[in-house]
């Protein structure tokens, strides 16, 4: 894992040329079963994906705490919101809260989430491969292939699906 972590962004620079093709495409003419194929697509990578194994977007991209995020975690940690947000975060140029520092830090060393229950919706819904409406965050999945390895490998398979599928006419 961490070889195939290593050349990721690699991988992902000399793929961005066909992917931002493709999802450009796609936001144009998005089939119209998108949301199924992508679920589908998700479960099989993410079944044979150890998320374990990387935690990739633990260490290099933190999430977005949204309001609720924020009283969910300093519930749990039994601080007032505005102490957790003192204690671990800061408000970036979009006026977002996001982790003062990375990885995070509430990552172990055995890449365990230690706040795993109570964790911000970004990380529960990361890298997005199943959200509805897939073909409207092609910005945000260009980014994510070179950070998550089950993201690449899953726009790789969709470029082959969708073509054949929905573009071969
Ligand atoms: S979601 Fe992607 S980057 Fe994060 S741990 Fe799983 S495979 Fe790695
Ligand atoms: S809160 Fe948990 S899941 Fe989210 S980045 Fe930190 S360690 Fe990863």
């Amino acid at each position: 894992m961490k070889e195939l972590l290593e050349q990721l962004p690699q991988k992902a620079k000399e793929k961005h040329p066909e992917n931002v093709k493709f999802l450009r495409r796609l936001k144009k003419k998005p089939p119209k079963n998108l949301d199924y194929i992508m679920q589908d697509l998700h479960r099989e990578e993410f079944e044979r994906t150890d998320c374990l194994q990387c935690a990739n977007c633990c260490k290099t991209t933190g999430p977005l705490f949204t309001d609720a995020d924020i009283v969910r975690i300093a519930k749990h940690l039994k601080l007032k919101p505005q102490k957790f947000i003192d204690t671990y975060l800061h408000m970036d140029e979009e006026h977002d809260y996001v982790l003062q520092q990375l990885p995070c830090i509430f990552l172990g060393l055995d890449n365990h989430c230690s706040i795993y229950d109570v964790r911000p919706k970004a990380c529960r819904e990361f890298p997005h491969t199943d959200r509805k409406k897939f073909h409207q965050i092609g910005h945000l999945t260009l980014k994510n292939v070179a950070i998550c390895p089950a993201a690449f490998n899953i726009v790789e398979t969709m470029k082959k699906q969708v073509h054949q599928k929905s573009w071969s006419s």
